[in-house]
């Protein structure tokens, strides 16, 4: 059973939004309080977390900030509709999804979905298989050790397979909005994958498109 937290101080919201996943058979935790849930978050393995932003002792964005320094729980900002601003940054520091209040439950459950489908997804490529969940790499019954981006990388272009995934895209997902820097960082990663996977195994698995980017077929 997929098991939910709900960071929400307005008591309405949090219980109607529990009480409608638990409808749906998730498991469902509501906490009311920015520090309380993010301690939590660190110490719990939580399936999707649904973030507000305005909350108490501390705002919904310093906690993704914080809880992304160490896990990539997918995170979905539930916040008010003119709070754009926090669109932005909350998109920056690395949210999956974003709602705004007033929303339809309906949508809130569709994303809910598509976001921890994502979050489960297991990529196979020939003899290579890639475990979003546990972040493993394996080629057969090897296992590759990758870094957190040289993976994200790798996971974007396995979600993307046959298309053509250009180096500004690659950095936009991968390395955000906010990214300093240029776009030779993507060609570095490539490169990394390359001397990781292909070299070792003999196979290739990124195909250069020159002049448009990288793509898996
Ligand atoms: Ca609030």
């Amino acid at each position: 059973m997929n098991h939910i937290l709900i960071v929400e101080d307005e008591y309405k919201i949090a219980r109607f939004v529990s009480l409608e996943l638990e409808h749906e058979g998730y498991k469902t935790t509501c906490i009311a309080d920015g520090r309380e849930a993010l301690d939590n978050m660190l110490e719990n393995d939580y399936d999707l977390i649904i973030l507000d932003v305005m909350l108490p002792s501390l705002n919904g964005i310093e906690v993704l900030r914080r809880l992304r320094q160490t896990k990539d729980t997918p995170v979905i900002i539930l916040t008010a509709r003119d709070q754009i601003v926090d669109k932005v940054n909350g998109l920056d520091i690395g949210a999956n999804d974003y709602m705004t209040k007033p929303f339809a439950i309906e949508e809130l459950l569709a994303r809910i979905r598509v976001n921890i489908k994502k979050s489960n997804a297991l990529y196979v490529y020939g003899a290579l298989t890639v475990d979003v969940k546990s972040h493993q790499v394996r080629y057969k019954d090897t296992e590759i050790e990758l870094t957190k981006k040289e993976f994200d990388l790798l996971a974007y272009l396995l979600a993307n397979r046959n298309k053509v995934i250009s180096r500004e895209q690659a950095l936009d997902v991968v390395w955000g909005y906010d990214f300093v820097g240029n776009t030779n960082v993507v060609d570095v990663y490539v490169r990394y994958l390359r001397t990781k996977i292909d070299d070792v195994f003999g196979i290739t698995v990124i195909e250069t498109v020159r002049g448009c980017g990288y793509v898996i077929r």
